[in-house]
């Protein structure tokens, strides 16, 4: 075993102490508690069952919108929205009039605790499933960053690795695949076993949740290949914290087609033009969600009629929250100056979003299942070995799924 550092290191306002254990923390990209309660149920995480008895299991809340690099982006940094700045894919930069994409580390501003830990001599890796986040993550990191969806393409200079297929035994996944999740999870055993990282940030991808129940086989299945991967990685003697960026819920009508509120036409029905409807949830990922998802954000035009226009959609069928930008932002934890002028969010089974040209449903592979609001946003925490008393404490708080690296480090010694 190599040596491990114990220097402490501070990161936005917190102080992680850490142990000469390796640390290895896990972002279950889309794990609505019910992916592990079943899974559990059927006995097929036999190594999360002995994580959860001999450490911690709870529930956490997630940041908002429960979107995936929202959420990745408060884990790594331990702070909210409103600090980082990364509030969805995209945004509408009002003053450019231009729709901006958010996934460049440009974006972020707050410091990541993965620096921080690799400037205190920490050998850090990240892996993501997909490409889009590792920007964002590897933020002035001096360590190993790189995508199972890129695996093929990293080098030296700039993800601080080599050959990666070779050194995880693994080809490049599809990114449409259970693979592409396992591909990170594999991949953090064979680094942890050749002891080139002892701090471990892994980030994997929501396809399946999207795709597949919590009941169905193909996610039964899924879930009890993950668990071989944190055996193993108990084996190597790690402390693993697992959280979620989100949950997930069908949003779909008694009759399996989508249930879908389009926000932009329904105001220009009511109120004429001047509604510009942004859905930060819209990635590259087609297949994941149509750009569809629990909560959007408006621009209007002529902001005279905003208390009428909030009214009227806070009594819409599907519709669970209305805010004007300096209530939602104070609620929801965002950047006002990256938010519009009303937030919507919609109900545990509903999506909202701007018209219906605007989305591409057949692109979806099966039924529509998504996230983004209310109802995706509490996400169960595991941690492999016993809480401390202040910790345990703090479990019983208002624990956020971004304290997952503070509870992992510094609660469980
Ligand atoms: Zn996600
Ligand atoms: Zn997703």
């Amino acid at each position: 075993m190599h040596h491990i550092s114990i220097t402490p290191f501070s990161a936005n306002g917190i102080t992680y102490t850490p142990s000469a254990k390796p640390i290895v923390v896990i972002c279950m990209d889309g794990s609505a508690d019910e992916y592990l309660d079943t899974t559990l149920a059927h006995d097929r995480m036999p190594n999360l069952k002995k994580m959860i008895l001999q450490g911690y299991r709870g529930m956490v809340r997630g940041a908002l919108p429960s979107f995936t690099n929202v959420n990745n982006a408060s884990i790594v940094t331990g702070v909210s929205p409103a600090v980082h700045g990364i509030c969805g894919n995209f945004f509408y930069d009002a003053e450019k009039d231009e729709e901006v994409m958010m996934n460049a580390s440009a974006y972020l501003r707050a410091e990541t605790l993965l620096a921080a830990a690799a400037d205190a001599g920490r050998k850090v890796a990240v892996i993501t499933a997909k490409e889009k986040l590792r920007d964002i993550l590897s933020h002035q990191l001096t360590g190993i960053a790189f995508s199972a969806e890129k695996a093929a393409q990293v080098n030296l200079e700039t993800h601080g690795i080599e050959n990666v297929e070779t050194l995880t035994r693994q080809k490049t996944p599809a990114i449409y695949s259970a693979d592409a999740s396992l591909f990170v999870l594999k991949a953090g055993v064979s680094l942890l076993k050749q002891g080139v990282a002892d701090f471990l940030y892994l980030s994997l991808t929501d396809y399946m949740q999207h795709t597949y129940a919590p009941d169905t086989e193909e996610s039964l299945a899924f879930y009890e290949a993950q668990d071989a991967e944190f055996g193993k990685m108990l084996q190597l003697g790690a402390i693993i914290g697992a959280t979620a960026d989100h949950g997930m819920n069908a949003k779909v009508k008694a009759d399996g087609s989508p249930n879908v509120l389009f926000i932009e036409t329904m105001l220009t029905e009511k109120f004429g033009k001047g509604f510009r409807v942004i859905c930060p949830i819209t990635d590259p990922y087609v297949k994941h969600h149509g750009a569809l998802g629990s909560y959007v954000v408006v621009h209007m035009d002529d902001i005279s009629r905003i208390d009428e226009v909030k009214n009227w959609l806070t009594l819409q069928p599907g519709i669970t929250e209305v805010y004007d930008k300096k209530t939602g932002c104070h609620i929801l934890e965002q950047p006002a100056d990256r938010s519009g002028d009303l937030f919507v969010l919609s109900g545990r089974d509903v999506v909202v979003g701007k018209t219906a040209a605007h989305h591409d449903l057949n692109a979806l592979d099966g039924t529509l299942r998504s996230h983004g609001g209310r109802y995706e946003e509490m996400v169960p925490m595991v941690i492999s070995h016993p809480l401390n008393t202040i910790y345990k404490l703090k479990a019983q708080g208002d624990p956020r799924n971004f304290d997952i690296f503070d509870f992992t480090v510094n609660g469980t010694q």
